[in-house]
């Protein structure tokens, strides 16, 4: 049984990566074409997001050169997440499965085929999970691995070393379009839409050429917006220290008391100054967590869209108006 698929890649100064990923891909899909697992309209989906090289240039010559590929633009640089939405959402409707990877060949194109038996056995959602991490630096592993269980500490559903290569049924992206909120995290968004779903397992190679889009400070920010986007048990832990440091102060009162009535009155600068900075950095820190969440609402309540298309190029004469 044959389907329409569509890959779907966000793009963001890829030019170095480009003409390769473009050449594997092509044999990829005709090689699926091949064995008869998708269709012959099946695309691959290159969204350009508001790329400073000359990523979109080489979509558009890309899409003249085959019809194999389409090109997505965004108005401008919105992030991994939100352009990996957008294509998602182009591709909603236009296919039958989607398939989402990163444009660097980190993910292996082979995966793919095993993806799609899965989804011909019933599920509905694929996730790619990498073996090993051996191609990434000690620094990424570690922090990587201290996140994902973070993350399952406060109660979050996430596939270890799941990243965004993954397969979702039509019926999934119609499901995650349901999904509006702003402050994007898609594999944790992914188990929330539920359906049958499996795992793929898959080597991970080195990044073929360019540099990571994700230097430290970026990766600390999504590791705070999916922890924020997904739990609140954060604020709860707030609760629970509070409620601790109320009861150790209690117990402080009394000490006070007995030494005041024993006459052991005595300056305790130490343990004074102490006391003071430590439940002032709590404090802050409290205030800054909560600060994260009331920062999320913001954002929700302004509702602002979360990409915004310059241009969709494809050769099906359809109707680009793409639906957030
Ligand atoms: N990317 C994007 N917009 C951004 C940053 C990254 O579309 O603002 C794309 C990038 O082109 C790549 C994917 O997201 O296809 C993953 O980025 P990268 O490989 O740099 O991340 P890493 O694998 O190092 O975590
Ligand atoms: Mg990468």
């Amino acid at each position: 049984m044959a389907n329409q698929l569509m890959v779907v890649i966000p793009c963001y100064n890829e030019e170095e990566v480009l003409p390769e990923t473009s050449k594997r891909l092509v044999d990829k899909m005709n090689s699926l074409m091949e064995r008869g697992l998708i269709t012959e309209d099946s695309r691959v989906l290159l969204v350009d997001d508001g790329s400073k090289d000359r990523t979109w240039e080489m979509i558009s010559e890309l899409h003249k050169e085959n019809p194999l590929f389409e090109g997505l633009k965004l108005s401008r640089n919105r992030g991994h997440q939100n352009a990996l939405l957008a294509g998602l959402m182009t591709a909603r409707n236009r296919c039958d499965i989607s398939i989402s990877m990163d444009a660097d060949l980190q993910d292996d194109m082979d995966a793919m085929d095993r993806f799609i038996e899965k989804y011909n056995e019933g599920c509905e959602i694929v996730y790619g999970v990498r073996n090993k991490r051996e191609t990434d630096t000690f620094f990424k592993r570690e922090t990587a691995l201290f996140f994902y269980r973070l993350m399952k500490a406060l109660g979050v559903d996430i596939t270890y070393n799941h990243a965004d290569y993954r397969l979702m049924s039509n019926r999934a992206l119609n499901a995650l379009a349901e999904f509006r909120e702003v402050n994007l995290f898609l594999r944790g968004l992914a188990p929330l839409v539920g359906f049958q779903s499996d795992v793929v397992y898959y080597d991970r190679s080195e990044r073929f050429a360019g540099e990571s889009k994700y230097p430290l400070k970026k990766m600390l920010a999504f590791a705070i917006d999916g922890i924020t986007s997904f739990s609140v048990k954060p604020l709860r832990l707030i609760t629970t220290v509070g409620i601790v440091i109320f009861l150790v102060s209690i117990l402080m009162l009394l000490y006070a008391l007995i030494a005041w009535l024993t006459g052991n009155t005595v300056a305790g600068w130490t343990s004074m100054l102490g006391s003071i900075w430590l439940i002032g950095g709590i404090q802050l820190l409290s205030l800054g967590i909560i600060g994260e969440y009331i920062g999320k609402i913001y954002n929700e309540t302004k509702n602002r869209p979360r990409f915004i298309i310059d241009r969709y190029l494809n050769r099906r004469g359809d109707d680009p108006v793409i639906d957030q």
